[in-house]
């Protein structure tokens, strides 16, 4: 491994002969550390994007459009025009024919080069244009030069670095590289493997044999092996997060008057669901240890997370600890803490609600509560994170929706849980909540360090909700259907449509569609809830709808998580093919949660794109989140899942989870062997393919 310490120097440099900056190192330096490339090490697996096919020149007569050409001949024609604007045009003619070459923006040096007389080899990709086929901005050099043997690699490069440059930075870290393999060769023999150093030659110089299109589409033996690699390196660096986690102390939350999680059961109006029971039991076990619980509770909407989470905490306020709970939305967040109020206060424990809007009047005792241990369990939204807040004995943190926040989110409140266990080096438990089912393969390759529990039972009494697809036109007939919901002493929602690009203009249609309705149903109690709402405004809707002083709730997806008014049990949901499966999901399951029928009814407007047919035909096949989850997947891509796209960190550069699902489970078996009996091959691995990428991981 020695070899791969020492820094790079980009290769073909002399000493002097490049530009150097007042920081030193030179500037293509600076632009491959860019790009993360620092040593050998890292140059050997910064791997081709795609591959460019040089070796061989084609007549003219036989090119096509929108694919890349090379030709060689005589240039007939060069001259530049000026109308419709200044630009350089030329015509290259071979035995076989012509073909334009343009360029909009030139030096007297490319000009030069394709001065009429000229021989010259022209690559580019064809279009069409206005006198006949064309390339604009093509490559060009001097005809008759060796063509290359083998693909030439195209590199993701970064401004100002050419894919010259970046190839001999390359070819120079491959030839000093240590190219060890870093599996033993029984593995490799087990899943067909290639050896690393095999693989990482044919991808940066892909043999003259080798087939295109496997290397293009990441089929060939050659990434595949990377691909392994790529997957395992995660697995490995989750297993390795695991293990540093059972190093670390937390409280054992042991409660001394432990029988409050006993009264909480007892007072509770129902029992909960051997699902519920099981997870309960789970959370309880982990929270007795003196390491830090990092357990996912998945659970369908309408599952019954909520009270998990209670008994959770109140087996931590039993122990002595605070808990905080955060909620990704101020109207989820209340309704928390309206329901934990309920349960907990009448058993003697203090509450404290923290929201960006409390005024700043309001704000200090609340700070004050909590900083002092008054407050045993703090319900809020991000609040809870602002930087004037401090715990006193924060033993556990519960998030809610938890691939709603982002990983600094995530990471801070553990923080100040941190902070407020004091000189011990203690680490709070953690809960996370979700009801967006992340599917299996999904949760086992990115969560490994995640402890799951699933809550894969629903409440007794709950009837399926009855999922309608109704066209727009036809809304005279969903009017009615309201109207008889109503009449029957039942509440309905009515969701207005996304307007992705403008926040003011779906405001705008939220304020409409209020008006319209309260037209149409004069005998109907009809409320408005959005966003931009006042909280206080907001506060007295939602609990005027709880209690059944609004029929019919006209709103945003503000309402979208969490929201739970059992007696609602009509859903409309306007121009539903603009929402994504998920989200019609979660809107869908805020019905049904009581003991009626319920219906949702997708509104949609024709003509359906192929893609948003498929959803509503998914909404309607199916209510069980995990297909759900699965169909989405299989639309959408993991992004959405994993709240990557809120952490901005790309995770696998080769490997993809939709289609390398089979790998990703070799790669899954292979971790606990690497780590027990090969340790050494495992921290190679781990050096070769993870450095700089572990925050993600605490998360
Ligand atoms: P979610 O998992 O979507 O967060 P909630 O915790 O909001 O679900 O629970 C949905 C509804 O079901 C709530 O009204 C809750 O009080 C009720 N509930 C939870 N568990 C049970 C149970 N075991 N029996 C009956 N009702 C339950
Ligand atoms: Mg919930």
């Amino acid at each position: 491994m020695a070899a791969s310490q020492a820094p790079v120097r980009a290769a073909g440099k002399r000493p002097g002969r490049q530009a150097t900056d007042k920081k030193g190192g030179s500037l293509i330096e600076r632009k491959l550390q860019h790009l993360g490339l620092h040593q050998p090490s890292d140059f050997i697996v910064h791997l081709p994007l795609r591959y460019e096919d040089e070796t061989r020149i084609m007549p003219i007569a036989s090119i096509q459009v929108g694919a890349s050409a090379q030709v060689e001949g005589e240039i007939i024609r060069s001259e530049v025009q000026f109308r419709p604007r200044r630009q350089l045009h030329a015509t290259i003619q071979d035995d076989t024919g012509q073909l334009a070459l343009r360029w909009l923006n030139f030096y007297p040096s490319q000009q030069k080069q394709v001065e009429a007389g000229k021989r010259v080899r022209v690559r580019g990709e064809v279009r069409s244009g206005f006198g006949g086929y064309e390339i604009v901005h093509p490559k060009v050099s001097v005809a008759g030069m060796p063509l290359p043997t083998a693909l030439t690699p195209v590199y993701p490069t970064t401004d100002g670095l050419s894919q010259l440059s970046l190839r001999k930075a390359i070819d120079g870290g491959l030839a000093v590289a240590d190219l060890t393999d870093s599996l033993p060769g029984e593995l490799c023999e087990r899943y067909g493997l290639i050896p690393f150093a095999d693989a990482i030659r044919t991808l940066h110089h892909p043999p003259a044999n080798v087939s295109y299109a496997d290397l293009i589409e990441r089929e060939h033996p050659a990434w595949v092996r990377i691909k392994f690699d790529e997957l395992l390196a995660q697995q490995l660096s989750l297993a390795a997060a695991r293990a540093a986690r059972r190093r670390q102390r937390a409280p054992a939350l042991d409660g001394a008057q432990a029988d409050l999680p006993e009264r909480l059961m007892r007072s509770l109006p129902f029992s909960l669901t051997n699902a519920q029971a099981r997870v309960v039991k789970e959370i309880s076990q982990d929270l007795l240890r003196t390491f830090p619980m990092h357990r996912l509770l998945q659970g369908d909407v309408g599952s019954g997370k909520t009270i998990v989470a209670a008994l959770a905490a109140a087996q931590a306020i039993a122990s002595g600890c605070q808990v905080a709970m955060m909620a990704p939305t101020e109207i989820l967040a209340e309704q928390h803490f309206h329901k934990l109020r309920a349960w907990l206060e009448p058993l003697g424990v203090e509450l404290a609600w923290l929201s960006g809007s409390l005024s700043e009047k309001q704000r200090k005792p609340a700070f004050d509560k909590v900083a002092s241990g008054q407050a045993q369990l703090i319900v809020g939204t991000t609040a809870l994170i602002q930087e004037k807040v401090a715990f006193s004995r924060l033993g556990l943190v519960i998030l809610d929706e938890q691939h709603r926040f982002g990983v600094g989110q995530r990471l801070e409140l553990s923080r100040k849980g941190e902070e407020s266990l004091g000189e011990q080096a203690l680490i709070p438990h953690q809960l996370n909540m979700s009801a967006t089912p992340i599917p299996r393969t999904l949760a086992m390759t990115f969560f490994a360090d995640l402890d799951v529990s699933a809550i894969d039972e629903l409440p007794p009494g709950r009837s399926p909700v009855l999922t309608k697809l109704i066209a727009d036109a036809r809304r005279d007939e969903v009017l009615g259907s309201v109207m008889a919901e109503v009449r029957q002493g039942r509440q309905a929602y009515w969701v207005c449509p996304l307007v992705e690009e403008s926040e003011a203009l779906q405001l705008q249609t939220a304020v409409d569609t209020h008006a319209r309705l309260e037209q149409a149903l004069p005998d109907m109690r009809v409320g408005l809830i959005h966003g931009k709402l006042p909280t206080a405004e907001k506060q007295l809707v939602m609990q005027d709808f709880r209690e059944g002083r609004i029929d019919l709730l006209v709103a945003t997806t503000v309402i979208e998580v969490g929201v739970d008014v059992p007696n609602a049990s009509l859903m409309i949901i306007e121009h539903a093919e603009r929402f994504g499966l998920a989200q019609l999901h979660q809107l869908r399951g805020r019905v049904g949660r009581g003991s009626n029928q319920s219906i949702c009814v997708l509104m949609y407007q024709s003509p359906l794109s192929a893609i948003a047919r498929q959803r509503l035909r998914a909404m309607y096949e199916t209510a069980d989140g995990f297909e759900i989850a699965r169909r989405d997947l299989e639309l959408r891509g993991p992004g959405e899942f994993l709240g990557v796209r809120q952490s901005g960190q790309a995770l696998l550069r080769f490997a993809s989870i939709e289609t390398d699902a089979r790998i990703a489970e070799q790669a899954r078996e292979a971790v606990a062997e690497l780590r027990d009996r090969y340790p050494d091959h495992a921290q190679a691995h781990m050096r070769r393919w993870m450095r700089n990428k572990q925050d993600f991981l605490r998360s």
